[in-house]
């Protein structure tokens, strides 16, 4: 639908049955949720979907081996659920890995791998292969680059991984073509009560025109991943009951580096690092990606900065388990994402490795309902808890029943069972089922890079609400996280194309401005230093 359509759409004095705020895995699994029962819905999002936390996971679709350490059980059980029901509705953007965890002390093995062990006996018939030991030879036929000298051994098991944005823009879609009203670039600016101090709607402002609108709606849902205390504290104003902030950021780095650094199929998992995190080194779209980290940070910036020393971390620990090191050098791209993590009642905000992956649903007595933490892998689940919470609140009258385990996504339809992975470079089979209709397109033949046609530029603008040429190239393509300097070089020309697809200033110069920041390479101490790779 084009902008203007929305935008009319927008205006119209109808009152929604949900409205909701921010367009990352959390809102759209609401709106997507919520249409799929019937309701009438609407969702803003201020800047692109997927543009916060939801584009930069470390892209695993897992049950969560880290909480299983802790002890976790609920939350492993419910994340490898909702492993499988994802990778059934959308095979083309989420499928299974195997990683591997080579092991170079003697206890390792069968210490891990017990856990391991445990990690298959708890996803039961939803396994998706078994935990193996493998011997030293085994392990390197994994993991060619792994280092060989004392290696004893390693272990594998299976997990999934998915295409974090390009997953968010097929929650948007399914949710349009059931009804809902999904629109970016477009913040809400505030809440709107009724005369009893009950939340009745928004105001939100189209990014593009500078157009307010304000949205009546039975039921608001505050979505907005790290952001949502803003929200909260206009709510607990408007109706004189002061809040607390709930939610403490934490962000982590990944890195992204060429093939040669981790060649073959199998994921690279170390499971203490010298901070007692877990390490990955995963294949993706014909990269690999390395992280992540766990950094308190009390800003909550659009685009936070990795410090020096994340950087540091993340290439030692690399070095303790490649043959060849990557260097800040070889840096493709960096980028980070902040974590809404729940602070619990008494946390100083100080260790966040150890606050709650759980997601949190709270209702205010204005009625305005926030749904922030939990993981990418359980947005389904979030979002029946956010309707279930509806239900129990009066806001909506009930609906209940799982509508979306069967649901598959826009591009999943009628899918050949096997489909390249996840870990080959991008290209029309990233696309499922429209692939087609991508091809059709006129451009298609004219590769621009990386696997991104031009064909592909005017189908982000004619059916995937893209705006900018960040949006292409951070989110329909990949390619800003996957390799910021060809991303920066080829802004020109999808930003030409997306102009005249679109009419809109697609913001080149922007994007080369970002290119050139996931480049930078932090100075130890604080600011940056430029230029990873000249
Ligand atoms: C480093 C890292 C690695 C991770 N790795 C994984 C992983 O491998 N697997 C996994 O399952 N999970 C992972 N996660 C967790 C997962 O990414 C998050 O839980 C999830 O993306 C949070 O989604 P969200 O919608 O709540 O937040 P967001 O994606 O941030 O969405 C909130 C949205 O609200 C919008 N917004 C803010 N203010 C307004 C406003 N005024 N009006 C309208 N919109 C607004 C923002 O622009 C944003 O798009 C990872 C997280 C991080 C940080």
């Amino acid at each position: 639908m084009l902008r203007p359509q929305l935008l009319a759409l927008l205006a119209r004095p109808i009152t929604y049955d949900v409205a909701i705020i921010g367009g990352g895995a959390t809102g759209l699994g609401v709106a997507l949720d919520a249409a799929a029962r019937g309701f009438s819905v609407v969702l803003v999002e201020s800047h692109d979907f997927a543009g916060g936390t939801s584009s930069r996971a470390t892209k695993l679709v897992h049950g969560g081996v880290r909480y299983l350490a802790q002890g976790n059980i609920a939350l492993v059980r419910e994340a490898l659920h909702e492993r499988t029901t994802l990778l059934h509705n959308a095979p083309h953007l989420a499928q299974p890995l195997p990683f591997v965890m080579p092991s170079y002390k003697l206890w390792e093995m069968p210490f891990y791998g017990a856990g391991l062990k445990m990690y298959d006996v708890l996803a039961g018939k939803a396994g998706l292969g078994p935990t193996e030991f493998l011997s030293a030879q085994e392990t390197l036929a994994c993991l060619p680059t792994a280092l060989p000298d004392g290696l004893k051994g390693g272990v594998k098991y299976w997990d999934g991984q998915f295409d974090d944005a390009r997953l968010a823009l097929a929650l948007a879609r399914t949710a349009a073509a059931r009804g809902a009203l999904v629109v970016n670039y477009c913040a809400a600016t505030g809440l709107v009560h009724d005369a009893a101090g009950k939340i009745a709607g928004l105001h939100c402002v189209d990014g593009e025109s500078g157009q307010a609108f304000q949205l009546a709606a039975r039921c608001v849902i505050n979505a907005a991943g790290v952001w949502v205390d803003s929200f909260r504290q206009q709510d607990g104003v408007a109706t004189g009951r002061p809040v607390r902030a709930m939610v403490a950021p934490s962000q982590g780095v990944h890195i992204v580096v060429d093939r040669e650094f981790l060649p073959g199929t199998h994921a690279l998992m170390v499971p203490k690092t010298a901070d007692g995190r877990v390490l990955f080194g995963v294949p993706w779209l014909g990269k690999v990606i390395l992280g992540t980290t766990d950094t308190p940070r009390g800003d909550l910036a659009r685009e936070p900065r990795p410090f020096r020393e994340e950087l540091d971390f993340i290439l030692g620990e690399s070095a303790r388990y490649l043959r060849r090191a990557p260097k800040a050098a070889d840096v493709r791209s960096i980028w980070v994402g902040l974590r809404p993590l729940v602070r619990p009642a008494d946390d100083d905000g100080e260790n966040t490795k150890r606050l709650s992956r759980e997601h949190t649903v709270l209702v205010s007595r204005s009625g305005l309902v926030t749904v922030t933490g939990g993981k990418w892998t359980t947005y389904r689940a979030m979002a029946q808890d956010v309707l279930d919470q509806c239900f129990a609140g009066g806001l909506l009258p009930p609906a209940p029943g799982d509508v979306t385990g069967q649901l598959r996504l826009v591009g999943a339809e009628g899918l050949p069972a096997s489909l390249p992975p996840l870990s080959a470079p991008p290209g029309l089979h990233s696309y499922g089922s429209e692939a087609a209709a991508v091809a059709a397109l006129p451009g298609a033949d004219r590769l621009l890079g990386w696997g991104l046609s031009e064909a592909m530029v005017r189908f982000a603008a004619r059916n995937e609400y893209a705006r900018t040429a960040e949006d292409v190239l951070a989110r329909r393509s990949r390619l800003l996280f996957l390799d910021a300097r060809l991303a920066g070089s080829l802004a020109q020309e999808v930003g030409d194309i997306l102009e005249a697809e679109t009419g809109a200033d697609p913001q080149v110069e922007a994007l080369q401005a970002l290119s050139r920041l996931y480049l930078e390479v932090p100075e130890p101490g604080g600011g940056t230093r430029m230029g990873l790779k000249e």
